[in-house]
């Protein structure tokens, strides 16, 4: 800084809730501006988050709490509309610049840009970085210069942009943060983001621990336990092959870049084969992806990518999407997806495009109502993976899975789930049949379903639709569509 007073500046964090590799949290460090930290419950954003996320953001915004303190700052906690509270922390603090991180959604960039206008036109200065992706939306293109709208090319064009320019290494937590006066927050109870009764997220607890500190012990657990034999276990919702990192990663616990280096030092290390990392590598690849396709088509999040699905005859039958909800739909692999979901916040991902499949071709219900149930629910829950991954399984995605490839529940769970281990442990009703009748119980013989105590129709309910006609209706209603051009 040139002037002998430093300047005060504001750090708005919002779903980047870390201080290491935090390129807008450094760059306000190195300027040496006085810094007060802050985070705003808008009840106006865009894309609210739904319960499940909530109750993320109040563990998270408690561990941020505790390691800015550790720091010698604060958290401000304010809640208003954000261009109302930032006027008024600008006041306050007379703070002459904000820092922030991108954010890549529509509204998201429609709300930011209105905001950083009239910030500089009020006299302040605005300077946004990156740090939720890997690379951001524009870094890639077809040769032409249009975006690209299928996930193989997209992604070498990335992985060549990333050996070309390197992602560069993660930032630390900025030493020596100047932290301005304290000024009045808010106390995260007021914020009121934890349910009440009944409290469905007792289950999440043991489970999770939201901050940057459960993130970084996340990944070095699962290093340690499952990153060896990623790229095949990946796949059986019973072993600890998947990273269950996607929570810390939406709410930016952690950076896709940190997980990168780690990912270069296991496979370095031997902790993990080149095989494993690369797999794991292409994942992220595929969170890049998603947000991609909504940057570049802004209705992606709602409206069919592939205009023909628009006209698909949904049928409305709000039972049978309690039912699919509930986990009661009688295919065990279905239910226990949705309650692992109700119970924990998280679905194994094999996992979501089964019972997604099983919802949108089985049942023939819109995706959208999919969606919006994952996105209540899911800790994860994200505008661009929930939409691309509803619109891939539906078939009207982008590089979709073709609408006539409908998952059979019962052969998916013989598959991934060879020895019941997650169906039991979800569906414990059925727990003690034999591991050959799980994945469709009703088929077992009648002595060997009263020795295992199940009554179909009582204690486990009969499947809500036979597969074969259900798959037969969900061809013949793709069938029905007009075709293109
Ligand atoms: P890992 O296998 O350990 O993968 C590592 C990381 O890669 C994940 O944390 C995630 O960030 C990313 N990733 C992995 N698979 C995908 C994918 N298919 N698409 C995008 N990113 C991926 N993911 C979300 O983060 N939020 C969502 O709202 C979401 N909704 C989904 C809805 C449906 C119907 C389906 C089929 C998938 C959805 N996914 C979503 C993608 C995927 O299921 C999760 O990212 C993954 O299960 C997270 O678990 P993990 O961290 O253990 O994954």
């Amino acid at each position: 800084m040139s002037t002998s007073e430093p300047s005060n500046a504001i750090l708005l964090f919002r779903d980047d809730l870390r201080l290491s590799d935090h390129p807008a949290l450094t760059a306000a460090a190195q300027s040496g501006q006085c810094l007060t930290c802050a985070f705003i419950l808008d009840p106006n954003a865009p894309y609210p988050p739904g319960g499940a996320r909530r109750w993320w953001l109040h563990h998270a915004l408690n561990a941020l709490t505790a390691q800015l303190a550790d720091l010698g700052g604060k958290l401000v906690l304010r809640t208003g509309a954000t261009a109302d509270v930032l006027a008024d922390l600008r006041k306050e603090t007379g703070a002459t610049h904000i820092y922030w991180s991108r954010r890549y959604t529509p509204d998201e960039i429609a709300s930011d840009t209105a905001l950083k206008a009239d910030l500089t036109a009020a006299g302040c200065t605005v300077q946004s970085h990156p740090g939720r992706y890997l690379l951001e939306p524009w870094r890639v293109t077809t040769k032409s210069g249009t975006p690209f709208k299928v996930f193989s090319p997209f992604w070498r064009a990335s992985r060549d942009e990333i050996r070309a320019v390197g992602l560069g290494d993660p930032l630390p937590v900025p030493k020596n943060i100047t932290f301005a006066d304290e000024v009045a927050t808010a106390s995260l109870e007021d914020f009121d983001l934890l349910p009440t009764a009944p409290n469905w997220a007792k289950g999440f607890e043991a489970l999770w621990h939201p901050g940057e500190e459960g993130a970084m012990a996340r990944l070095d657990a699962f290093l340690e336990e499952g990153a060896q034999g990623y790229a095949k276990g990946r796949d059986f919702p019973a072993e600890p092959h998947t990273s269950r990192l996607s929570p810390y990663l939406q709410s930016g616990n952690i950076s896709p870049r940190q997980i990168w280096a780690a990912l270069d030092r296991a496979e370095h290390l031997g902790q993990m084969s080149g095989r494993d990392a690369e797999k794991f590598r292409a994942e992220l690849g595929w969170r890049d992806f998603a947000a991609y396709l909504l940057f570049h088509n802004r209705d992606f999040e709602d409206t069919e990518f592939q205009p023909k699905f628009r006209s698909f005859p949904w049928r409305h039958d709000t039972d049978a999407l309690i039912a699919w909800q509930r986990g009661q739909s009688g295919y065990p692999i279905v239910d226990a997806g949705m309650r692992e979901l109700w119970q924990t916040g998280y679905m194994h991902n094999r996992v979501r495009m089964v019972v997604a499949s099983f919802l949108v071709k089985h049942l023939r219900i819109d995706w959208r109502a999919g969606r919006d149930w994952f996105w209540d629910t899911l800790l994860d829950g994200d505008l661009a993976s929930n939409a691309a991954s509803w619109q891939w399984v539906a078939g009207c995605g982008a590089d979709a899975a073709p609408y006539f490839r409908v998952f059979n529940p019962m052969t998916q769970a013989e598959k991934f789930d060879p020895d019941g281990g997650y169906i039991r442990q979800y569906v414990p009703e059925i727990a003690a049949l034999p591991d050959r009748y799980l994945a469709a119980p009703w088929k077992a013989p009648e002595d060997v379903r009263a020795k295992a105590g199940v009554e179909i129709g009582r204690t486990y309910p009969a499947p809500m639709v036979d597969h074969a006609t259900a798959r037969r209706a969900a061809l013949e209603a793709f069938e029905s569509l007009p075709s293109p051009g």
